[in-house]
Protein backbone atom coordinates (compact mmCIF):
# COMPACT_ATOMS: atom_id res chain seq x y z
CA UNK A 1 0.00 0.00 0.00
CA UNK A 2 1.19 3.53 -0.60
CA UNK A 3 1.51 6.14 2.49
CA UNK A 4 2.37 9.62 3.16
CA UNK A 5 4.59 10.70 5.53
CA UNK A 6 3.18 13.45 7.87
CA UNK A 7 5.98 15.49 7.86
CA UNK A 8 8.26 15.27 5.24
CA UNK A 9 5.33 14.43 2.49
CA UNK A 10 6.92 11.94 0.77
CA UNK A 11 5.26 9.33 -0.85
CA UNK A 12 6.66 5.46 0.20
CA UNK A 13 5.13 1.88 -0.58
CA UNK A 14 4.98 -0.25 2.09
CA UNK A 15 4.63 -4.08 2.20
CA UNK A 16 0.72 -4.89 2.94
CA UNK A 17 2.15 -7.78 5.26
CA UNK A 18 3.36 -5.44 7.66
CA UNK A 19 1.78 -4.69 11.12
CA UNK A 20 2.32 -1.14 9.96
CA UNK A 21 0.09 -1.57 7.37
CA UNK A 22 -2.65 -3.38 8.83
CA UNK A 23 -2.59 -0.30 11.28
CA UNK A 24 -2.85 2.14 9.08
CA UNK A 25 -5.29 0.43 6.93
CA UNK A 26 -7.84 -0.73 10.26
CA UNK A 27 -7.29 3.22 11.51
CA UNK A 28 -6.64 5.58 8.68
CA UNK A 29 -6.16 8.49 11.56
CA UNK A 30 -3.16 6.53 12.23
CA UNK A 31 -0.45 8.21 10.48
CA UNK A 32 2.44 7.15 8.76
CA UNK A 33 6.21 8.62 9.36
CA UNK A 34 8.56 7.61 7.40
CA UNK A 35 12.12 6.06 8.96
CA UNK A 36 14.39 9.36 9.11
CA UNK A 37 11.76 11.63 10.35
CA UNK A 38 10.56 8.88 12.81
CA UNK A 39 13.98 8.73 14.01
CA UNK A 40 13.80 12.66 14.08
CA UNK A 41 11.16 12.75 16.33
CA UNK A 42 12.12 10.23 18.59
CA UNK A 43 15.80 11.49 19.27
CA UNK A 44 13.85 15.29 19.61
CA UNK A 45 11.65 13.31 22.35
CA UNK A 46 14.89 12.08 24.23
CA UNK A 47 16.83 14.86 24.06
CA UNK A 48 13.39 16.73 25.33
CA UNK A 49 13.13 13.98 28.46
CA UNK A 50 16.62 14.60 29.25
CA UNK A 51 16.10 18.50 29.64
CA UNK A 52 13.64 17.89 31.76
CA UNK A 53 15.05 15.38 33.96
CA UNK A 54 16.64 17.02 37.17
CA UNK A 55 20.37 17.49 37.18
CA UNK A 56 22.29 15.68 40.06
ZN1 LIG B 1 9.21 11.90 6.47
Amino acid sequence: MRVKCVLCDKIKTINDDLPLAKRLRNRPIHTYMCEPCEKRITEKTLAKKQQAEPAE
